[in-house]
């Protein structure tokens, strides 16, 4: 059978952390990130004898929230389950995770399909979910030549595990898939998804069928994919060694599979045929009561809900703004507030993009800050204040933005200092109006002929002598009173 009539079926289990103060189950911090190993721990999130888990209130509402986001139906009653499995970065010898109850089953995410990223094409891929799931995390093991080394920071922090049906054609798919997932789950808040510090993680599981038929056959699933690169590259290789074996085997193949990826080899490698359900010996965790979310709760949690990014990209696209800008915005809180802002006042989505994007960003690249070392929005604000009344010209606003990233002073203190307010003084701007026409007999007999632009070197003029703090509509106003 030619291999163009085979089709790829892709379908993938996110693991995203919370974002929350304290771990799923014990009071240790949440934030482990650059803290020595194994001091944010406790007697429960080392899985002591003797010691009760308590659920995490905030994780609950957070992978609530994600779950409305994400249209599941999230279920009245749940419970967590124990699965057993034995691995030293594992302390109690079993996850406390949730089975054949989640918390939400369901759902859709719209995205963007990778071939339609050009500009104003904007076809639209769709990939269900299954189910959305809470559960905690394992800690982390560093290999070091003999030695292992154990740090249970990370042991307890809690995850949304979010199941897809295996929607997903390619694996170019797949990753516009996850970044639309990231960006949800940023905009919700429920978790910073920071790829670099391993927030998001990806199980991959692909398979093949030949075009046209509707069943699933035996999947390749490839494991704790921590990166969109990795995610897309591993799928691709496990893609084309699938589509080899097919040739040689001339089908699918005869079971389920597990394997993983080896970033510097740039290939696979199978580690085991999968475990059943049963290996894990589930069951529901006799510590933890079950949990139900009455529908008046699930109401209150539903007002909290963001606007959520596709419906923001479109709505900024109708700004004028780009798609990158509009993704850019889109991908972060903070500098999307800035830029709700800015608008707010200036009314004009270009001009607030050229200011916060362009203007603001560029600032905060050259003098590598982020945008949470950006000026307060207040500052922000009355600079756009002051540009609109005329009070300084934008040039000068331009360089004040940029005095208030590298000093952090206000932009009053900044215009005062470097003198940069425009002159509107209109008694003083009518005596140098009369000078300039007097200076410049030339141009207005120019303009007398009928040249209108050559009033142009009279407000020159005036620019000039003020050392361009005149404010240039005010001196035209004038000059038109006068000729
Ligand atoms: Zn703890
Ligand atoms: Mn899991």
């Amino acid at each position: 059978m030619p291999l163009e009539n085979l089709e790829t079926i892709i379908g993938l289990e996110v693991h995203a952390q919370m974002n929350t103060q304290t771990k799923m189950f014990c009071g240790c911090s949440n934030d482990a990130f650059g803290k020595p190993p194994n001091t944010t721990v406790c007697p429960i999130c080392m899985g002591h004898p003797g010691t009760l888990p308590v659920p995490n209130g905030e994780a609950i509402v957070k992978a609530i929230t994600t779950a409305l986001a994400l249209g599941c139906d999230v279920q009245p009653h749940c419970h967590f389950d124990r699965k057993h499995y034995f691995y030293p970065d594992l302390p109690a010898g079993f996850q406390i995770s949730q089975y054949d109850f989640p918390l939400a089953t369901g759902g859709r995410i719209a995205f963007d399909l990778p071939s339609a990223t050009a500009e104003g094409s904007h076809a639209e891929g769709l990939c269900k979910i299954t189910r959305l799931h809470i559960e905690n995390d394992a800690g982390k093991l560093t290999h070091r030549g003999k030695f292992t080394l154990c740090d249970f920071n990370r042991a307890g922090t809690p995850l949304m595990e979010i199941v897809t049906e295996p929607d997903l054609r390619s694996p170019e798919e797949a990753v516009a898939f996850v970044q639309e997932l990231r960006r949800i789950l940023i905009a919700v808040g429920a978790s910073e998804a920071d790829m670099y510090k391993g927030m998001m993680r990806f199980d991959a599981s692909i398979s093949l069928r030949e075009r046209g038929k509707e069943t699933l056959n035996p999947r390749s699933e490839i494991k704790n994919l921590n990166s969109f690169k990795a995610l897309e590259k591993a799928l691709t290789y496990e893609e084309q060694r699938l589509r080899r074996l097919w040739q040689e085997e001339h089908g699918p193949l005869q079971h389920n599979i597990t394997v993983g990826w080896l970033d510097e080899g740039e290939a696979t490698r199978v580690l085991r045929e999968k475990e059943t359900a049963d290996d894990y010996r589930y069951f529901p965790d006799p510590d933890i009561p079950p949990l139900s979310i009455d529908a008046a709760k699930l109401k209150e949690i539903r007002t909290t809900l963001p606007p959520l990014p596709r419906a923001m990209k479109q709505q900024y696209r109708g700004l004028g703004l780009s798609d990158a800008e509009a993704e850019c915005l889109v991908a972060d809180t903070k500098l999307r507030a800035l830029f709700d802002a800015v608008h707010g006042k200036t009314k004009d989505g270009k001009r607030a993009s050229s200011i916060v994007l362009t203007q603001l960003l560029g600032f905060l690249n050259a003098s590598e800050k982020d945008i949470g070392a950006a000026p307060p929005t207040e500052h922000v604000l009355t600079l756009v204040e002051r540009m609109e009344a005329g009070a300084i010209s934008a040039n000068a606003g331009k360089e004040v933005l940029e005095a208030m990233v590298e000093t952090g002073k206000s932009p009053i203190a900044i215009i005062e200092e470097r003198g940069l307010t425009q002159m509107s003084n209109d008694a003083a701007l009518e005596d140098l109006v009369k000078r300039a026409i007097a200076e410049n007999p030339g141009a207005l007999l120019s303009f007398k002929k009928g040249k209108p632009q050559a009033l142009g070197a009279i407000v020159g003029w005036v620019m000039k002598e003020t050392k361009g703090k005149a404010n240039p509509v005010k001196v035209s106003e004038i000059l038109q009173r006068h000729v």
